[in-house]
């Protein structure tokens, strides 16, 4: 049989009959041939551990296809194999199927395997591609995917970035951090150069874990730069990057299993343009709640903590009314408070309980109250990720409810120091627990929590943390009522949905959560997270152009990080002393915010009610033709014109900026945050260091 050939105007994929490898994969657009060596084409790979050999995997390259299906019109090829033979065990009865099939401008994988083996199928690496080659003329080459509201970018090419320990590995090795290393929370990854790349993305809604994975082979060039060898083949080794999604699915002697499918397509210009392939898929299914009215409108908040494990006891319940009224004189419509519970921050937890030195619970309950009469919300920060393990609550009870590795013992975060030089050097902190979210039992545990916090009277809380579940993927605790090796992500906007229906009758009760991933957005109003960088990457907002999303805001005079909010529609979060002090302990970094909040409340068509496309539809060069960054084009809500933040980071020197739109649109105006006179943008922007200028 010939070499099986599937293209639309895509992607073109070279499929070897024999062994199902994928052989050649060209981009049709660009002519780009991502992979164009034969020799390196895979199919698939797995592990299945047996008895006394754990590391027993079984290789696609070295299995015979039992059948092969292309269908007429070349559109797809469906690959059987009924036996696999594996590295250590011979041959085992699983059967594996996989179909690629192309769909519009992508290519689809999908995968079911059925495990009549006496062993379990641990992992399954496909689509596996056995090296994906730099663009032609590009001048770098690396990944691009989700991680706490930006992007992580590991390069490829030319130096090869290894993110896992030297002692546990053969070749440089890529899997991101356990919150942020493939599916649900980073359900794409994309491979690319500065203007072209590919997407791979996870094709159906599903918690199951799918890992990004790459790897360098044979390994580097020169090791003290990390730098890929130059030549495609080194002392008779091929050098190639291999690049896989690795599914991790558990699948046990007699089980049959669908998994996760995939598909992948090509793409012209920056990441942008791999993202929207992701935000056409996900708004085809994903919805977001109806936000309560007031954190639609633009608003500032300010986050203040009151006690740490280490017992400051900084301002008690009766006295909070103060921080009521700083907010209400200063135009700041939310609190989010912190360390009100027993214990302060990160102590006791699970448990929603106020802490006793603090005040009653009637006195924290009247000073909400209090506040709210001034017009300010007050959010309570929540926490049901972890159990605290030095409670006897944990020890006696709550244990039962800990996500277990395959060992039977609880996973385990290290925690987070607080203030003593003791608990600094990490003497006496204490040790999170992640909780398993997939116990129906321990989910109404949390509902009793939240409860708490409902008859405090809160406006809303956040849910600090409920972004990942530490170091924890799996749960191996099938008392928990769910399958071996469970993902545990499974149920995190479940969690918020049981919350929600509890308040039905409150629509203005906010969920917010913590660096929210995508698809919690199905579930919360508003996420915060920290952005304090000159390269953060506004890819979450990129994703979610309208969802409320909120920055910390810490420096005495941190113009430049209420540029970015301008720039990248953060809502302000005050917080001086690292959200210790208090909002007039910083009178600059106020002062100038308040400006901003005024301007784009002006101009909320643009920069509040418009779309968000970061760098797309302009180009902003200095003077002298450099392209100049950062800068946001917004498309504005109400009559479809373009307007752009330009800001200037630069602490010592002004930049003058032409802006090119790239349908010609002219724009004529722009003004300074704290200047509030328009001048003609016809001769260049001018701007003075750390400021930001809105051009319309
Ligand atoms: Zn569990």
């Amino acid at each position: 049989m010939d070499v099986i050939v599937l293209k639309n105007n895509n992607l073109c994929l070279e499929l070897n009959p024999s062994d199902g490898a994928l052989i050649g994969l060209t981009a049709v657009k660009t002519g780009w041939k991502i992979l164009d060596r034969p020799q390196l084409g895979l199919s698939f790979r797995l592990l299945v551990p047996i008895p006394d050999r754990r590391n027993n995997p079984i290789y696609g390259e070295k299995q015979i296809v039992s059948d092969i299906k292309v269908s007429p019109d070349s559109s797809s090829a469906v690959f059987i194999w009924n036996s696999l033979v594996s590295e250590y065990g011979g041959r085992h009865d699983i059967c594996l199927k996989v179909e690629i099939k192309l769909v519009d401008q992508q290519v689809l994988y999908t995968l079911h395997i059925d495990n009549h083996s006496e062993y379990v199928v641990e992992n399954v690496y496909c689509p596996y591609l056995g090296d994906i080659q730099p663009p032609p003329g590009a001048e770098w080459f690396k990944t691009f995917l989700y991680n706490y509201g930006t992007a992580q970018e590991w390069s490829l090419w030319p130096r090869y970035q290894n993110m896992r320990g030297y002692y546990g590995i053969d070749y440089p090795t890529q899997f991101g951090p356990p919150s942020a290393c493939g599916a649900p929370t980073a359900p794409f990854c994309l491979l690319r150069s500065a203007d072209q790349g590919l997407y791979a993305g996870v094709y159906e809604p599903s918690s199951e874990l799918v890992a990004w994975h790459t790897e360098l082979r044979p390994g580097y060039g020169s090791s003290i730069d990390s730098r890929v060898p130059e030549e495609l083949n080194i002392d008779g080794k091929d050098v190639a990057i291999r690049f896989s999604a690795v599914h991790v699915p558990y699948i046990q002697p007699g089980e049959s299993r669908d998994l996760t499918p995939l598909v992948l397509q090509s793409f012209e210009g920056g990441w942008q343009s791999g993202v929207d392939i992701y935000k056409e898929w996900r708004n085809s299914w994903m919805h977001t709640p109806d936000l309560p009215a007031w954190v639609r409108e633009p608003h500032a908040w300010q986050q203040i903590h009151i006690n740490s494990p280490e017992d400051e006891l900084r301002i008690p319940f009766r006295d909070l009314y103060k921080i009521g009224e700083d907010c209400a004189k200063h135009g700041v419509k939310a609190i989010q408070l912190v360390g009100w519970n027993a214990g302060g921050q990160d102590q006791g937890n699970p448990s929603h309980d106020p802490d006793p030195r603090l005040g009653t619970f009637d006195e924290l309950k009247d000073a909400i109250a209090r506040i709210q009469y001034m017009g300010v919300k007050v959010v309570l920060f929540s926490k049901f990720t972890w159990a605290d393990r030095a409670t006897d609550r944990f020890r006696n009870d709550l244990i039962r409810f800990a996500i277990k590795d395959p060992y039977g013992d609880y996973y385990m975060h290290p925690g987070y120091q607080y203030q003593t030089a003791t608990q600094l050097l990490d003497i006496n902190t204490k040790r999170l627990i992640p909780m398993c979210f997939l116990s129906e039992e321990y989910l109404r545990i949390c509902e009793e929590e939240f409860k708490k916090v409902l008859e405090l009277g809160a406006d809303g809380i956040l849910f600090d943390e409920c972004l990942h579940h530490g170091p924890a993927l799996l749960c191996f605790d099938t008392g928990h009522g769910h399958r071996y090796g469970a993902p545990v992500y499974a149920n995190d906007r479940k969690l918020i949905q049981n919350f929600a229906r509890i308040v039905h009758d409150k629509p203005d009760f906010l969920f917010a959560g913590e660096a929210c991933y995508d698809w919690e957005f199905e579930a919360y109003h508003l996420s915060y997270h920290r952005s304090e960088s000159k390269q953060h990457i506004p890819l979450m907002r990129y994703m979610q152009p309208h969802m409320p999303i909120m920055t910390a805001v810490t420096g005495f005079d941190d113009r430049n990080m209420i540029n970015q909010c301008l720039m990248y529609r953060y809502i302000i979060s005050y917080e001086p002393y690292n959200f210790k002090g208090h909002l007039d302990d910083f009178p600059k970094t106020l002062e100038y915010g308040k400006k901003m909040d005024a301007l784009r409340k002006e101009l909320r068509d643009y920069f509040w009610d418009g779309e968000f496309r970061d760098t797309c539809g302009a180009i902003v060069t200095t003077a002298d033709g450099e392209i100049h960054q950062p800068y946001a084009v917004f498309v504005n809500a109400k009559n479809g014109h373009p307007g752009l933040v330009i800001s200037n980071y630069d602490e010592y020197n002004s930049a003058v900026i032409k802006v090119k739109l790239e349908n010609s649109y002219p724009l004529e105006y722009y003004r300074l945050v704290d200047d509030s006179q328009w001048r003609s943008a016809r001769w260049g922007i001018k701007i003075p260091p750390c400021s930001a200028a809105v051009v319309i």
